[in-house]
C-alpha cells in the first residue's frame, strides 16, 4: 500500500482500518468471506486498465488478446465447477445477473413468483423498491408456521393459480436445503421458466453439499463472492437454447465494458474452488454451522427452523427480550459482526426486526473450527445480555481480538506493518 499510502493518506488512513476490523473482529455476516491473496493481486492488477466490450473472441476493442484468456479461463472453470452448459461471467453483481435473465425470458408486467423476502427472499426477487417490484408482477411464496420451510405445496397452488412465467428460487437467509427437482415440477406444470438463485450457497453447491439446480433450472445466477469465496461480482448458467440472447441482454443489453480485472479474479477463485482443499473447507464451514446453532441453542436461543443444513442460521432473539436491531449494536461493541434481520412472520418492522442472521463463511476462512463456536455462541449471549454496558462489551471485544489473532486473515501482510 506504499502508493496509495504517499497519493491519499485519508484514504490509507481508512483502508489500514478495515484490515484492521477485518483482522480483529468476528465476521458473521454469512453473505461475507475472506479473498485469498492471489484473488486480491489478480483484481488489484492492470487488467482493469482494459476495456472489452463483447465477449472473447468477439471484441469491439483491440488489443483483448490476454483478458480473452482470463475470460476464457473462467467460463471454463465455472463450467466445470457446475457442470452448466453455458456461462456468462461478466455480470458486475448477483442483481444484475437476476436482472439479465428477467430481460431475457420475460415481458415487463409478467409475473414473477419468488420467496418472500420476509421469509428469506432477495430484494431482486420481487421487492417493490428493487426493479424486479417495479417492472413485473410479483406473487410471493414463502415457509410454514410451524416447520419454517418452504411450503412447497402453497407454491404449487399460487403458480396454478397465478401462472407466474417463472418461479425464482434462492434465497438469501434461509438455512434449509431447497428441493430444486420439486420446483422445477411445479413450474412444468405451469408452464414456468425455473431460476435458481444460489447467490449463498454457490460454494457448497460447487462442493456437492447442496443438491444443485444445474439439472432442473433454466436459468442458475449466483454471486461469487458468498460461499464461493471470489471477487465481489455475479455470474448466469444456463442451457445453451438461452446462450446467445442471455449474452446480447448482459452486453450490450445492461451492461458496457466487462470489469476484467474482476474476471480475472473470478477465473482465479473458481481455480481454487476446483483444488483439493475447497471441499474441505465448505464442509467445514456447515459443520461449524451446525455447531454454532447448537452452542446458541445450549444457551438459550430458538433458532429458526430449528437448525440450519448449510452455512448460516436465523436466530430468534425474542427469548432473551431484545430485537435485531440492539443485538447487532450491541455484538458491534463486542466485536462480533452480524446483522439484524426479519424471521418469518416476524411482528416487528424489518428496521428493527427479532432475530439475526449469523454465518460462518468467514470464520472457517480464517481457519476456525467447533471448539471456538463453542465460545463465540457464550460471547453473543453475554453480549446481548450486557447490551447496554459498554464496559461488558469492551471486554468481549479485547478477548475476540485475543482469539482473532490465533487465526490470522492475511498473516504476512499484517505483520509486515
Ligand atoms: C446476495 C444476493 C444477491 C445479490 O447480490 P449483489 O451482488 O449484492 O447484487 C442476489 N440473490 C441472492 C439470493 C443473494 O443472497
Amino acid at each position: 500500500m506504499s502508493y496509495v499510502k504517499k497519493i491519499d493518506p485519508e484514504l490509507y488512513d481508512a483502508i489500514l482500518k478495515e484490515t484492521e476490523r477485518e483482522a480483529y473482529t468476528l465476521e458473521l455476516i454469512p453473505s461475507e468471506n475472506i479473498v485469498s491473496e492471489a484473488v486480491l493481486e489478480a483484481q488489484g492488477g492492470v487488467m482493469t486498465n482494459k476495456y472489452a466490450e463483447g465477449y472473447p473472441g468477439k471484441r469491439y476493442y483491440g488489443g483483448c488478446d490476454y483478458v480473452d484468456v482470463a475470460e476464457k479461463l473462467a467460463q471454463e472453470r465455472a463450467k466445470q465447477l457446475f457442470g452448466c452448459e453455458h456461462v456468462n461471467v461478466q455480470p458486475h453483481c448477483g442483481t444484475s445477473a437476476n436482472l439479465a435473465v428477467y430481460l431475457t425470458v420475460l415481458n415487463i408486467g409478467d409475473t414473477i413468483m419468488g420467496m418472500d423476502l420476509s421469509c428469506g427472499g432477495h430484494l431482486s426477487h420481487g421487492h417493490p423498491l428493487n426493479f424486479s417490484g417495479k417492472f413485473y408482477k410479483i406473487v410471493p411464496y414463502g415457509v410454514t408456521t410451524d416447520t419454517e420451510t418452504i411450503d412447497y405445496d402453497q407454491m404449487r397452488k399460487l403458480a396454478l393459480e397465478h401462472k407466474p412465467k417463472i418461479i425464482v428460487t434462492g434465497a438469501s437467509a434461509y438455512s434449509r436445503t431447497i428441493d430444486f427437482k420439486r420446483v422445477k415440477e411445479i413450474a412444468d406444470e405451469v408452464g414456468a421458466y425455473h431460476m435458481a438463485d444460489i447467490a449463498h450457497i454457490a460454494g457448497l453447491v460447487a462442493a456437492s453439499l447442496h443438491p444443485s439446480p444445474v439439472p432442473y433450472a433454466d436459468f442458475v445466477t449466483t454471486t461469487t463472492h458468498k460461499t464461493l469465496r471470489g471477487p465481489r461480482g455475479g455470474m448466469v448458467m444456463c442451457k445453451e437454447k438461452f446462450a446467445k440472447d442471455l449474452d446480447r441482454i448482459v452486453f450490450p443489453g445492461i451492461q458496457g465494458g466487462p470489469l476484467m480485472h474482476v474476471i480475472a479474479a473470478k477465473a482465479v477463485a473458481f481455480k481454487e474452488a476446483l483444488g483439493d482443499g475447497f471441499k474441505t473447507y465448505q464442509k467445514q464451514i456447515v459443520a461449524n454451522a451446525q455447531e454454532l446453532a447448537k452452542a446458541l441453542q445450549n444457551e438459550g436461543f430458538r433458532i429458526v427452523s430449528g437448525g440450519t443444513d448449510n452455512h448460516l442460521m436465523l436466530v430468534d432473539l425474542r427469548s432473551k427480550k431484545t430485537t435485531g436491531k440492539i443485538g447487532q449494536e450491541a455484538l458491534d461493541k463486542a466485536g462480533i459482526t452480524v446483522n439484524k434481520n426479519t424471521i418469518p412472520y416476524d411482528p416487528e418492522k424489518p428496521f428493527i426486526a427479532s432475530g439475526i442472521r449469523v454465518g460462518t463463511p468467514s470464520i472457517t476462512s480464517r481457519g476456525m473450527k467447533e471448539k471456538e463456536m463453542t465460545q463465540i455462541a457464550k460471547w453473543i449471549n453475554q453480549a446481548l445480555f450486557a447490551h447496554d454496558n459498554d464496559a461488558v462489551l469492551a471486554k468481549i471485544k479485547a478477548d475476540v481480538k485475543q482469539l482473532c489473532l490465533k487465526f490470522p486473515i492475511y498473516g504476512e501482510r499484517l505483520g509486515d506493518r
